[in-house]
C-alpha cells in the first residue's frame, strides 16, 4: 500500500476508501484528451478494473493532448486503447486494464456496460452520450459527463435517481452542425487536462462512497477567459430518459456511415462484421495497392484517401467529409 500511501493519508479515503478503489469497476468511453488523463488518473490512484473503449488510432495531432501516447506509439500504428494500457500496466501492474477497439454503439453499448460500477464520458460527440445517458438509466451506473472545446469545458455526475440526468439539462441533442467542434475552433490542452482531472476526481468520491462531495450541477470553466460557474439544472418531470424510461437512443438503429469530430473522416459501418481479410488484400494487391497489415488493422491509400479497416469491418476513411462518397468507396474497394 506504499503506493498510494499519500491518497491513504486523505482522510475522506483512507484504507477503506483505497479498498474500495482496489475492488471498483469502472469504463471509459473514448480514449483521446480526456480518456488519457482520466485513466492515468485512476490506474495510478489504483481503481481495480479499468476498462477503456476507444475507436481510433493515434495520429500526429493528437499528441499535443493525449498525455498517454508518444511518436512511437504512431510509428507502431497503434490502436489508442491498446498504447493506453501499455503505458498504463507499466505505471500500475497491479491492476487489471482491459481493452476494446471497437465503436460504441447501440447494439454493444450495454454489453460494455454491464457490470461496471461507473461509466466516464471521454468522448468528443453527442450521440455516445446520449446513449451513455440512457444505458447509465437503465443499467442504473453512475455516470460522469466531460466534454471541451477550444478553452471551455464543462463537466456533471449523474446519478440515476438522485441527480437530473443528461436529458433533463438537454433534452435534444444539438442539430449537426450547429455546434463549434474541436474542427472549427481547436483545444487547448490546458483545459482537457482540467476537465479529465475533475471527472476523474468525482470518480474517485463515487467509487469511496463520498458522493456528498460531488459537484453540485453543472461545473462550466473557461481557461483562457478565467470564467468559473456553477449551473445547477434541475431534475426534469417529463425527462424521456429518467422520467418515462424511454432510451431512444438504444433503441434507435446504428447509422452506417458518421463523420468523425476534428478528423477530417469517416466511419463506415458495415452490415456484416464478417471480412475476409485476405481476399480483401488479394484484391487490392491486384490493383497494385500497397497495404499494410498489424494485429489490428490493414492500412492503405487511395487517390489521398487512406483508409484504416479494422478486423470487425468497420473502416476509417480519412481525407472525405462527405458520407456518401465514403460509402461508395468503402463498396468499391472493400465490399459489403
Ligand atoms: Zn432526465
Amino acid at each position: 500500500m506504499e503506493r498510494y500511501s499519500k491518497q491513504i493519508l486523505f482522510s475522506d479515503i483512507g484504507m477503506e476508501g483505497q479498498n474500495r478503489l482496489k475492488n471498483s469497476k469502472v469504463i471509459i468511453i473514448g480514449c483521446g484528451a480526456l480518456g488519457t488523463v482520466i485513466s492515468n488518473n485512476l490506474a495510478r490512484a489504483g481503481v481495480g478494473y479499468i476498462k477503456i473503449v476507444d475507436r481510433d488510432y493515434i495520429e500526429l495531432s493528437n499528441l499535443q493532448r493525449q498525455l498517454l501516447f508518444d511518436e512511437e506509439d504512431i510509428e507502431e500504428n497503434l490502436p489508442k486503447a491498446i498504447a493506453a494500457k501499455r503505458k498504463l500496466q507499466r505505471i500500475n501492474s497491479d491492476i487489471k486494464i482491459e481493452t476494446e477497439v471497437v465503436d460504441v454503439n447501440s447494439r454493444n453499448i450495454e454489453k460494455l456496460c454491464s457490470d461496471m460500477d461507473l461509466i466516464l464520458d471521454a468522448t468528443d460527440n453527442f450521440s455516445t452520450r446520449y446513449l451513455i445517458n440512457d444505458t447509465a438509466i437503465k443499467l442504473n451506473i453512475p455516470w460522469i459527463y466531460g466534454g471541451v472545446i477550444g478553452s471551455m469545458g464543462m463537466l456533471t455526475s449523474i446519478i440515476p435517481g438522485a441527480t437530473p440526468c443528461f436529458r433533463c439539462f438537454m433534452p435534444k441533442p444539438p442539430a449537426s452542425g450547429s455546434v463549434d467542434t474541436c474542427d472549427t475552433i481547436g483545444v487547448l490542452n490546458g483545459i482537457t487536462s482540467i476537465v479529465a482531472s475533475y471527472q476523474s476526481t468525482e470518480a474517485l468520491k463515487i467509487l469511496t462512497g463520498n458522493e456528498k462531495s460531488l459537484i453540485e450541477g453543472l461545473l462550466y470553466i473557461d481557461i483562457w477567459n478565467s470564467d468559473f460557474e456553477y449551473i445547477k439544472p434541475s431534475k426534469k418531470e417529463d425527462c424521456r430518459a429518467c422520467g418515462s424510461e424511454d432510451f431512444e437512443f438504444l433503441e434507435r438503429a446504428e447509422e452506417d456511415a458518421i463523420s468523425l469530430c476534428g478528423k477530417n473522416s469517416v466511419q463506415v459501418n458495415p452490415f456484416s462484421s464478417q471480412i475476409s481479410v485476405e481476399s480483401i488484400i488479394n484484391k487490392l494487391s491486384s490493383m497494385d495497392i500497397e497495404v499494410k497489415k498489424n494485429s489490428f488493422f490493414l492500412k492503405f491509400e487511395i487517390d489521398d484517401v487512406i483508409f484504416t479497416l479494422f478486423y470487425d469491418g468497420r473502416a476509417i476513411l480519412k481525407g472525405v467529409t462527405d458520407l456518401n462518397k465514403a460509402r461508395t468507396l468503402y463498396a468499391k474497394y472493400i465490399g459489403y
